[in-house]
């Protein structure tokens, strides 16, 4: 079995097929676990856990492109960029609390920094962002979940949080660098505080991450799709789907020159691990 870590069946892509898409996921064995980037979205991902036996988690949290009101093409990374405009929302600690308590809610996601595009730290967002990370962390180590971290063109500021947490609160704080894209530098940096890094259908289709992917310890590394972005080869151009977690599994094997069957066995167990499911 496999596990998609990072999964957004909860957004409003899968409006119509959402469900068959899930049940197509748990026909391949494949779990996953939908995360959240406002509130609306948090909770659609905490609905979706709860109508499934097993299988299907939630992790509830606010994503940093969303403190800002412009219309901006986002999300992803420097292979894809998706056209939307986001709705500017405050963090709310006590209503995250209360979502983040619902059965199913495995982590606190997808929170971060996200400095793409930012010009001049217009109005301060850098600040902002930042101050809205820290509190989610804080949540986190409140309910002792793991944390889903995003981050673009930010890896030096979001160590320099870290480390502060870390120094503090050791173990007490972890979780997921998802969708890794640092260099081999930064990744010993996560690495060395415990954390576990993410890779999904960008390591099919570039070269950028393969040496991270093959030195770094298999015992930290995490599947995801990023769904419905981020479509892995050979489906590229296609919207994801988390049962294309294999196609990342795939390519982890040969990159390490391993089996499959390794890395699904490792992977799922490090998953297993972090979210306790
Ligand atoms: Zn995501």
């Amino acid at each position: 079995m496999l596990i998609d870590t990072h999964a957004h069946v909860n957004f409003v892509v899968y409006k119509g097929d959402g469900d068959e898409v899930v049940k197509r996921t748990l026909a391949e064995d494949v779990w996953l676990i939908n995360v959240g980037a406002q509130e609306d979205t948090s909770r659609r991902a905490v609905e979706y856990a709860q109508r499934y036996p097993a299988g299907v988690f939630a992790a509830v949290g606010l994503h940093p492109i969303h403190l800002r009101a412009e219309h901006t093409e986002a999300h992803i990374d420097e292979y894809e960029t998706v056209e939307f405009s986001s709705r500017v929302e405050k963090f709310d600690y006590d209503e995250y609390k209360k979502l983040a308590q619902e059965p199913k809610v495995v982590a606190i996601g997808e929170v971060g920094l996200d400095y793409y595009r930012i010009k001049n730290n217009e109005s301060g967002i850098m600040e902002k962002q930042k101050e809205v990370f820290k509190k989610q962390i804080e949540l986190a180590i409140d309910l002792q979940l793991p944390l889903i971290i995003h981050c673009r063109n930010a890896h030096a500021d979001i160590l320099e949080i870290l480390n502060s947490y870390f120094m503090i609160h050791n173990s007490k704080i972890k979780g997921v660098i998802h969708s890794f894209s640092g260099r081999w530098s930064q990744a010993q940096e996560y690495l060395e505080m415990g954390f576990y890094l993410g890779f999904n259908g960008i390591i099919t289709f570039a070269r950028d991450y393969d040496r991270v992917v093959r030195e770094m310890p298999l015992t930290r590394l995490l599947l995801e799709t990023d769904c419905p972005y981020l479509t892995p080869i050979p489906f590229r151009g296609k919207r994801n789907e988390p049962s294309y977690v294999k196609y990342v599994a795939q390519r982890v094997a040969e990159l390490r020159n391993i089996t499959f069957e390794e890395v699904a066995e490792v992977t799922t167990r490090n998953a297993r691990e972090l979210f306790k499911i």
